[in-house]
């Protein structure tokens, strides 16, 4: 155990629930179809949504090449933070974007959009949301091919 981890389990151990650093350990999983309001193969992991007063969540969504979102909105909006691959963004009515890793894609209050890879090439992003009286997506239709 490094140094760094011996002092964060320290800490862990002497310190009441509430203020206890918590370590989700990873749980990588390969993408699947089949996954509700999604079109694709697709999964998410390291996925964390914070009790109250907390209102953050998300998530950690890979798409596999062609693999999309239905389309949806998001009370309090939604910030990506795009890792690997190309993938795509639309807001409903407006031109299919790019996005590539590094970009930040914020997605204001309530615009219908959808997010995923392209046809050619997969794509993960950080998808992070802000809950409204516990909920951060409404989901829609699916995105026609
Ligand atoms: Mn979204």
């Amino acid at each position: 155990m490094s140094l760094i981890a011996a002092s964060v389990a320290a800490v862990a151990l002497s310190a009441s629930a509430a203020s206890a650093i918590v370590i989700e350990r990873s749980k990588p999983q390969p993408p699947v179809a089949g996954v509700p309001n999604f079109t694709g193969e697709v999964s998410v992991s390291s996925r964390f949504q914070r009790a109250g007063p907390a209102r953050v969540g998300g998530g950690v969504v890979r798409f596999a090449r062609g693999a999309r979102t239905a389309w949806h909105t998001h009370p309090l909006g939604q910030t990506l933070f795009v890792t690997v691959g190309v993938g795509h963004v639309q807001k409903w009515g407006g031109p299919v974007e790019e996005i590539r890793p590094g970009d930040v894609v914020w997605i204001p209050p309530g615009v219908k959009h959808w997010h995923g890879a392209t046809p050619w090439s997969g794509m993960t992003h950080i998808a992070v949301s802000e809950a409204r009286e516990g909920k951060s997506v409404e989901w829609l239709e699916p995105v026609a091919d």
